[in-house]
């Protein structure tokens, strides 16, 4: 009898894994959850899941197929480090990056890029338009990996209609913008997770997904699940996004990303076949 298997497919930043100042814990710190470190940068913690949610994250890795879901680049992604979970797929780059046990896949890489510069404007038309919009309200300008590009800016600072306007004229060329906290990604239109995503269910030899993210990015990858989870909070949760099949969990900040992961576990055991006895 084969036994099905499962793909879980989160997104990290303010899904999984969340900053000191997006925990959002309610009452008293008297009565926070004990916080695991997930990210450490420049030697300093950086980004923190619950305990029980890293626990429930275990059990699905021993399971299922956890697939970490991200735009981070490779090197930003190596960072995260969730104890006893080393997953053997991970989706970095927006998809321009599917890591196999660790280490980039150079074939995917290369068909990546490929698709991209027959589909959208090259990265450094993109770059010098950026460039030319941005004021002194930008606090910086970063490159991925030569895919895509983003500004690191306060929300409240970034002037009335630019993400509007830059989104317009990103999609006359290919591109389309997407805004997480404090960043605002420019990303080719083909450049997305659910492509690699579907890429690794096929290696994975995968046959049902849950999946869960909070950002816009995310979209097309809940889409495609069986099933999936998305935070009260967030780019999808602004704009009022839903789809059938994608629930809401009921408390925003870290305590979603618990309730994700415990979710995860959950369905991941319903789905296991009954030990069936004897007689
Ligand atoms: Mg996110």
């Amino acid at each position: 009898m084969s036994v099905p298997r499962t793909l879980v497919a989160t997104d990290l930043d303010r899904t999984m894994i969340y900053s000191a100042a997006a925990l959002a814990l309610p009452g008293p710190d008297e009565a926070a959850p004990t916080l695991i470190c997930t990210e450490v940068y420049q030697g300093v913690p950086l980004s923190f899941s619950t305990a029980t949610a890293v626990a429930a994250l275990q059990q699905v890795h021993r399971s299922a197929v956890l697939v970490p879901v991200t735009t981070r680049t490779d090197a930003q992604y190596r960072r995260v480090r969730f104890p006893g979970i080393a997953p053997a797929f991970a989706v970095t780059s927006n998809g321009g990056s599917i890591v196999v046990d660790g280490a980039p896949d150079a074939g995917w890489a290369a068909a990546v890029r490929r698709r991209l510069a027959e589909t959208s404007a090259p990265l450094a038309e993109v770059v010098a338009e950026v460039d030319r919009r941005a004021g002194d309200w930008v606090l910086k300008r970063r490159t991925a990996e030569d895919l895509f590009c983003y500004l690191v800016a306060e929300p409240s600072t970034v002037p009335d209609g630019f993400v509007a306007d830059w989104d317009a004229w990103c999609r006359e060329r290919g591109w389309w913008v997407s805004v997480q906290g404090r960043k605002i990604y420019a990303i080719p239109l083909a450049l997305t997770k659910e492509r690699a995503l579907a890429e690794v269910a096929a290696r994975a030899g995968t046959d049902r997904t849950l999946a869960a993210g909070d950002g816009a990015l995310d979209a097309g990858f809940l889409t495609m699940a069986d099933a999936a989870m998305r935070p009260p909070h967030g780019e999808l949760h602004q704009l009022g996004w839903t789809a059938a099949g994608v629930s809401m969990a009921d408390v925003p900040g870290v305590l979603a990303g618990e309730q994700i992961a415990r979710w995860f576990a959950a369905e991941v055991d319903a789905a296991r076949p009954a030990v069936v006895g004897v007689g």
